[in-house]
């Protein structure tokens, strides 16, 4: 549940109200109001994090201090919007300490893009070349999900140095996915700057508690047979491990019949926007799974209130070891598009 309290309450008054929830097993967070905002954004709130029911909403209500209790069940707890419009953003080193990467909060739209799966040859002049066309992160797996063990499965710890040693170059952070617990130090001695979980370990709760509790940034991929509510709740395990920097992804999911790879879920940005206080991000080349559907999807995402856009990137598809077919390839056609998507992001805001 939330609480919120009226304008005013004494600290004396906060204590009482939280003693009394503390004493029932539960978390308090509190949340001070924004001073100088407006009333609304300046009065106290605490998120309750519990198994909570009626009658401890009715014995919180009851207090003279408290001016409403909102109960949040469907919506996971950590995730909620504390108040309307306030929407928190993570922010991810660039290397060296040179500044850093701000996505969501109102921020200009962030865009991560590079291979789809890490190689010697390509990795860096296909993230120099996402750079120059204005993407903001690169992303490349190490470590591949491939539906056959036939597959290539990446290039595991050596992709890790490619990628970071590309990293050096480029000077863009990295995301990379991650597949098992038994590899969160190898990504720690790497110092991956975003920890990436995949569609297909959604509900690896043991992974998602593991990850959260590296306190580095996630990007958690909604599963793509798992409901919007069971994908949010997946996520709060990472944020219940301490680590509110945690990004949503849509990526398309598995549908009834669809033109692209995946069906779409880019109308869930529009719900998202207007329920979780995390940043949303679009994966548009694994949704659609065709190149020629990235940069319309991207504009739908950038439009519909998506905080970034995820897509592949790779200078010589031909020799891509995953996903060539969705890679986009021609710096140009990129450069536009990620311009398009940053002015539709911007007049999106405007339907707020
Ligand atoms: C990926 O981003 O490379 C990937 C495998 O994504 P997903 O988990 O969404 O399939
Ligand atoms: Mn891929």
């Amino acid at each position: 549940m939330i609480i919120q309290y009226h304008l005013g309450t004494g600290e004396d008054q906060l204590q009482a109200v939280r003693a009394l929830i503390r004493g029932w097993g539960f978390r308090v967070q509190p949340n001070p109001g924004e001073a100088g905002g407006s009333p609304e954004a300046s009065i106290q709130v605490d998120n309750v994090f519990g198994n909570v029911n009626d009658a401890h909403r009715r014995e919180v209500a009851a207090f003279d201090c408290v001016k409403s209790v909102i109960p949040i069940e469907g919506v996971p707890q950590n995730l909620s919007l504390i108040r309307r419009g306030m929407h928190h953003s993570v922010s991810i080193p660039l290397p060296g300490g040179k500044g850093e990467v701000t996505i969501g909060g109102g921020k200009p739209l962030v865009v991560m893009a590079g291979v789809c799966a890490v190689d010697a040859a390509y990795t860096l002049p296909s993230h120099q070349m996402a750079k120059r066309a204005g993407a903001n992160i690169n992303r490349g797996g190490a470590f591949k999900p491939r539906t056959s063990p036939y597959d290539f499965q990446g290039l595991k710890e050596d992709g890790l140095k490619v990628l970071t040693d590309a990293r050096a170059e480029v000077g863009l952070p990295v995301v990379s996915e991650i597949l098992d617990v038994r590899d969160i130090d190898l990504f720690m001695k790497y110092d991956i700057d975003v920890l990436q979980t995949g569609t297909r370990n959604a509900q690896n709760f043991e992974l998602l508690i593991e990850v959260g509790r590296t306190g580095k940034p996630v990007l958690y991929k909604r599963g793509f047979s798992n409901s919007i509510d069971e994908s949010l709740k997946a996520a709060n395990y990472i944020m219940e491990q301490g680590n509110d920097k945690l990004i949503f992804c849509l990526r398309g999911v598995k549908g009834i019949g669809h033109s692209f790879r995946n069906q779409g879920d880019l109308d869930e940005i529009i719900s998202l926007s207007q329920t979780i206080d995390r940043p949303i991000v679009y994966d548009v080349s694994h949704s659609t799974g065709r190149k020629s559907g990235v940069a319309r999807a991207g504009a739908m995402a950038a439009a519909g209130g998506a905080d970034g856009v995820l897509l592949d990137v790779h200078i010589s598809p031909a020799h891509a070891l995953v996903d060539g077919f969705q890679a986009i390839d021609v710096e140009e056609d990129l450069a536009r598009m990620i311009k398009v998507w940053r002015q539709l992001h911007t007049i999106g805001r405007a339907l707020n």
